[in-house]
């Protein structure tokens, strides 16, 4: 299914030439241009069951390898990823849409290559329970087998290898199933990254909902690392039943910030646009309801107003935009929408809401829109794309209630001059990270996972690996 380099890959056009067929398969466009990237392989489930059984005959030999030996390759695997980035990097511009610069394409491939060593870095020792005069427990954490890996549009790469990275040095195999709308981005990373690793350890599918389905019902398959919708992730909690998979699922979010009266606007301002507007806002932690205390609400609505006037939209290989296209039409349509409800419900358009649809290209402006009641659907639905509701408020457990309202709790943040005053708020939200003064910073280091619908189980840090491992008392 994949096959071994040795070379480096001076250009995207090299990369593409050593993952697409010479006839055949799906159409990729460019979701800024609407231009031919290539044409996609079209996996079935008939290459399922052949990666599959591939994974399973590989899987005790490199379990057998030491924790050492694993680190090392996962470390050369870094290093391929940091030789190919920029070809990476412009492929994933072209198929995600995500420009180079700022929050987005180049720093997607260079976290790539972060989290393949941070991961690579862990210790994961037995620890010892019990140790007395009665006897001894020991916990120990054995690889699972094979790991199916199903991943998102959002952040092709990155998602792929946060899920991929544990999955290995843990021992397993791992089968990889990209989003059907870039799976170009993955196909290209995993060639980079099995030029370093021994073979049949790692095999992507591209292919379809129906690739993704076989996946959670296969008996083969042991694990599911799942990143993507809530509906999508209930689907795969019950078809993986029968089987009694372990799952790790990242689910949707609607991140909720609380702006406490005392903040400093201008120090907060462009930390508050990116953690809403990071990869133009389709990021699952990303902040996509603001509540703002009644006292600085206007200063900090024209403040961030001034801050997305100064960032670029647009095509992303040219280097001066740092905001790009919404990735499909389906995306779109729905920010459209929801935007448009929230203008008819007569909310206060900061900035956006207007669409301009002369150019290809799925590009929706940057909006800010202030006023909004907190039930209406911008607010109460996950839009995932360039649109900030920004709901005041008076009472700070108000906010809190409004915060917690929701059934996900994926990422939250609260932003003051008073840490301890910010902590204290954030003890009281409802989700899986709460960040102070900053929203969204992820760290391979730092254990990160969803509340409520938003999912369950760990990624990241020694807590995320040893998600992937099966613990294992010894008892004597
Ligand atoms: P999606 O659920 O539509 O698709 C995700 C993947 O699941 C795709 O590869 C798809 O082919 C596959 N799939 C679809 N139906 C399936 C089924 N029945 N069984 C198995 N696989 C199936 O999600 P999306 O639109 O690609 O991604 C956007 C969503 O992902 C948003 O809700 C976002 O919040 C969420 N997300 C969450 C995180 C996180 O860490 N929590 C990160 C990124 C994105």
């Amino acid at each position: 299914m994949t096959t071994q380099i040795t070379s480096s890959f001076a250009t995207d056009a090299e990369l593409l030439a050593a993952i697409t067929p010479n006839s055949g398969g799906r159409e990729i466009f460019d979701p800024a241009t609407g231009a031919l990237v290539a044409l996609a392989p079209e996996h079935t489930t008939a290459d399922l069951e052949t990666a599959i059984t591939a994974a399973r005959a590989a899987q005790p030999g490199w379990a057998a390898r030491s924790h050492a030996e694993r680190s090392d390759l996962l470390n050369l695997a870094a290093d391929a990823v940091e030789a190919n980035a920029e070809a990476l990097a412009v492929l994933l511009s072209r198929e995600q849409g995500k420009p180079l610069n700022g929050p987005n394409a180049r720093f997607e491939v260079g976290a790539c290559a972060a989290w393949l060593r941070t991961t690579a870095g862990f210790e994961l020792e037995p620890e010892v329970l019990v140790d007395d005069e009665g006897g001894k427990a020991e916990l120990h954490y054995r690889p699972l087998g094979v790991v199916g890996a199903i991943g998102p549009w959002n952040w092709p790469m990155m998602i792929s290898v946060w899920q991929l990275a544990p999955a290995l040095r843990m021992g397993n195999t791992v089968v990889l199933k990209p989003s059907e709308y870039t799976p170009l981005s993955v196909l290209a990373l995993v060639h980079v990254i099995n030029s370093v690793l021994p073979k049949d350890l790692l095999h992507v599918i591209s292919g379809g909902r129906d690739v993704g389905e076989a996946i959670s019902t296969h008996a083969d398959i042991n694990k599911i690392m799942f990143t993507g919708s809530t509906a999508t992730g209930k689907a795969i909690i019950r078809s993986s039943a029968d089987s009694v998979k372990r799952l790790t699922l990242e689910l949707g979010g609607n991140d909720a910030g609380i702006v406490l009266p005392d903040a400093d606007v201008k120090a907060i301002v462009t930390d508050v646009f990116w953690g809403a507007f990071i990869n133009t806002g389709q990021t699952c932690a990303a902040l996509k309801r603001l509540y703002v205390h009644e006292d600085i609400y206007e200063e900090l609505c024209t403040a961030l107003t001034e801050v997305a006037a100064a960032m670029p939209m647009g095509v992303g290989l040219d280097e001066a935009n740092v905001l790009g296209p919404l990735q499909n039409q389906a995306q779109y349509n729905i920010v459209a929408s929801l935007v448009q409800a929230a203008v008819d419900s007569g909310a206060r358009v900061l900035t956006g809401a207007n669409p301009v649809n002369d150019q290809p290209g799925f590009f929706y402006p940057t909006t800010l829109i202030a006023d909004i009641d907190n039930n209406n659907p911008l607010v109460a639905q996950e839009q995932f794309g360039p649109a900030l509701p920004i709901i005041k408020y008076s009472n700070i457990d108000d906010a809190v209630a409004m915060a917690n309202g929701l059934d996900v709790g994926l990422g939250a943040s609260v932003w003051s001059r008073d840490k301890d005053a910010a902590r204290a708020v954030a003890a009281r939200i409802e989700a899986g990270t709460v960040w102070i003064n900053k929203h969204g910073a992820v760290d391979p280091r730092v254990p990160f996972g969803g509340a409520k619908s938003s999912g369950y189980g760990l990624e990241f840090g020694v807590e995320g690996l040893k998600h992937l491992g099966q613990p294992q008392i010894i008892s004597y």
